[in-house]
């Protein structure tokens, strides 16, 4: 472990907002059962009761959990019921595990966390996350069998709240930390759709997951301040950095509270022009943070996180399941649905039979589903059924050309066809549109509007084809500007296509919620924001503080400019951030 105590910045997922200051608790997971599994049990009967008696203390603590969060969380409580309900099913086959002649422990290891194994192969966000839910029964198990109940991460720190650093936690390790002295957690594994993720947030505890190189960077002890708002972990924060960290988090922590309160107001500027907010999510379960603050629908489901490089791409039932789920949490909402965007920045179904020199120039995204026609039929027909049920809406990303879009939707209305010749219930009409994300479809937008229903703005995309800037490579992040006058010409020549042809246009890349960007794409014509869940809040509040005259006269006079430093630094001066910093 190469630890120092020099400032080290990292970036992670931000996944429960607020700044958090504490020494770091180095949390292993569970040591699994293995180590006990090798005996054999020196008499099966005393092995099945001793079994029960830890299944018995699993269930209470179980039930424990439950009561003490039904009042307030019923949604989280109801994980543990179900938790109870997996044990109870897992203990017939237990018992007869054991009669084979293995340890309780052995048995845990080769029914529950088999199961879990074999779940998590399948590609199906709902299911995998079954088998986090099935591992965390099993862990508990272990521990009760260890006579270890109940377990989690120490937190009795006498140095003051404590940062937890970890892999990975389970839905009921994250709960455990309820009510300790808990300042933050940074993890190095994870997403923002996990339990774990659902049990943080509500937990109000800032959270940053998918932290790279985080557990060789940091040693036991270390002082740590967690953004989990921004997405940052600072390991050992200098005196300056843990000045604004103790600043940030009082302000968080008033603001929060403010912001949600305002979740069920109008997003509306001060003159009455209305904006529409929706989530971006990656899976079904995102919609619940999208819907807690107050988005009105999904503007962009990246459907690529339905393949798994385990598992192979999912079936056309599979699509259904997913797009179905999230449909049934969504009620009238609006749900856009992206079709594949692999390759680049995205795993892709490609990478591992034909590497490609420049992947972000290469066979990804729609080029990709060209190229393999099959998966793409699949995944329209899935589209065009679930369109049947609700407010659903198709969009294609990295369009490049008309041909590509006039190819797209031949292929839509032939797999129309194929539903209409077999009697399945599919919407033909379903709206199309287009991702406006490669520099070129941004400068013929006038040309792409007439033939499609909507455009969204790719923008992460966009300012990297425009300015020839790689989004990942961090050593060229300086050069990465929202402000340059080349990517605000492409946006405002794509709204004012837009508005000519009479189709809506909104943005879903990361530039429509930073405050100083959303207002000038106000002020440039913009009235759909699709956001990560977490910056709807501060989107709302923000444009309810501005006139549409004013984020116009703002947008007017940054177009006049002519450089990226111009821009921003009018930018800042006249755009206070919500929640600055
Ligand atoms: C974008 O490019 O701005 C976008 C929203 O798509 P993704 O980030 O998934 O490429
Ligand atoms: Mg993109």
């Amino acid at each position: 472990m190469d630890v120092s105590n020099a400032m080290h910045v990292l970036d992670g997922i931000p996944v429960s907002g607020g700044s958090g200051v504490g020494r770091a608790l180095l949390y292993e997971e569970t040591h699994d059962v293995r180590a006990a599994a090798a005996l054999p049990p020196r008499d099966v009967e005393e092995e099945i009761q001793r079994l029960r008696r830890a299944g018995n203390l699993a269930r209470d603590d179980l039930a424990a959990l439950h009561e003490s969060l039904a009042a307030s969380r019923d949604a989280i409580a109801q994980i543990f019921t179900a938790h109870a309900a997996m044990l109870d099913d897992f203990m017939p086959q237990l018992e007869s595990t054991i009669r084979e002649g293995v340890t309780a422990e052995h048995a845990v290891q080769t029914v529950i966390h088999a199961a879990a194994a074999r779940i998590a192969r399948v590609k199906d966000p709902l299911l995998s996350q079954r088998a986090k839910d099935i591992v965390d029964v099993g862990r508990r198990l272990g521990r009760a069998l260890r006579g270890m109940m109940p377990e989690g991460p120490e937190t009795g720190h006498e140095n003051g709240p404590v940062v937890v650093v970890a892999r990975d936690l389970t839905p009921s390790e994250a709960v455990q930390l309820r009510g300790r002295n808990i300042a933050a957690i940074a993890l190095e594994q994870g997403g923002h759709t996990s339990h774990t993720a659902v049990i943080v947030k509500s937990l109000e505890i800032p959270c940053v997951t998918g932290v790279e190189g985080l557990a060789a960077l940091v040693g036991p002890g270390q002082m740590i301040w967690v953004d989990g708002s921004q997405g940052r972990v600072v390991v050992e924060p200098d005196a300056a950095a843990m000045e604004r960290a103790v600043e940030l988090g009082r302000r968080y922590e008033r603001l929060e509270a403010a912001l949600l309160e305002e979740s069920g107001l109008p997003p509306e500027t001060i003159d009455g022009h209305r904006a529409v907010l929706l989530a971006n999510i990656e899976y079904p379960l995102d919609v619940e943070a999208g819907l807690a603050r107050g988005a009105s629908g999904v503007g962009l489901y990246r459907t690529e996180y339905l393949y798994e490089a385990e598992g192979g791409l999912p079936t056309e039932d599979e699509h259904l399941a997913a797009y179905r789920a999230t449909l049934e949490r969504l009620g009238d909402g609006l749900l856009t649905i992206r079709t594949f965007d692999f390759g680049a920045d995205k795993e892709s179904p490609l990478a591992a039979t034909a590497p490609e020199p420049n992947p972000a120039l290469g066979v990804r995204s729609l080029r990709w589903c060209f190229a393999h026609e099959e998966p793409f039929r699949v995944q329209l027909r899935a589209l065009l059924r679930v369109a049947a049920e609700g407010n659903v809406r198709i969009m294609l990303p990295m369009v490049g050309s008309l041909e590509e879009v006039r190819r797209a939707k031949a292929l839509l209305a032939e797999t129309a066809a194929e539903l209409e010749a077999a009697g399945i219930p599919h919407r033909a009409d379903v709206p199309v549109g287009i991702m406006i994300e490669i520099p070129a479809a941004a400068v013929t937008a006038d040309l792409l509007a007439p033939e499609v229903d909507f455009f969204s703005i790719g923008s992460n995309d966009l300012i990297q084809y425009d300015l020839a800037v790689d989004r990942m490579n961090p050593r060229v992040e300086p050069l990465f500007r929202p402000s340059h006058p080349s990517v605000l010409r492409l946006l405002q020549r794509t709204i004012d296509a837009a508005a000519d042809a009479g189709i809506p246009v909104g943005m879903c890349g990361e530039m429509g919620g930073l405050s100083i960007y959303t207002v000038l794409l106000l002020g440039m014509g913009l009235r759909e924001f699709s956001l990560t869940p977490g910056y709807i809040p501060r989107v709302r509040r923000l444009l309810r503080t501005l006139t549409m005259l004013d984020a116009r006269r703002l947008a007017r006079e940054c177009l006049r400019l002519s450089t990226a430093d111009e821009i921003e630094a009018l930018l800042r001066a006249r755009v206070t951030p919500i929640g600055a910093g």
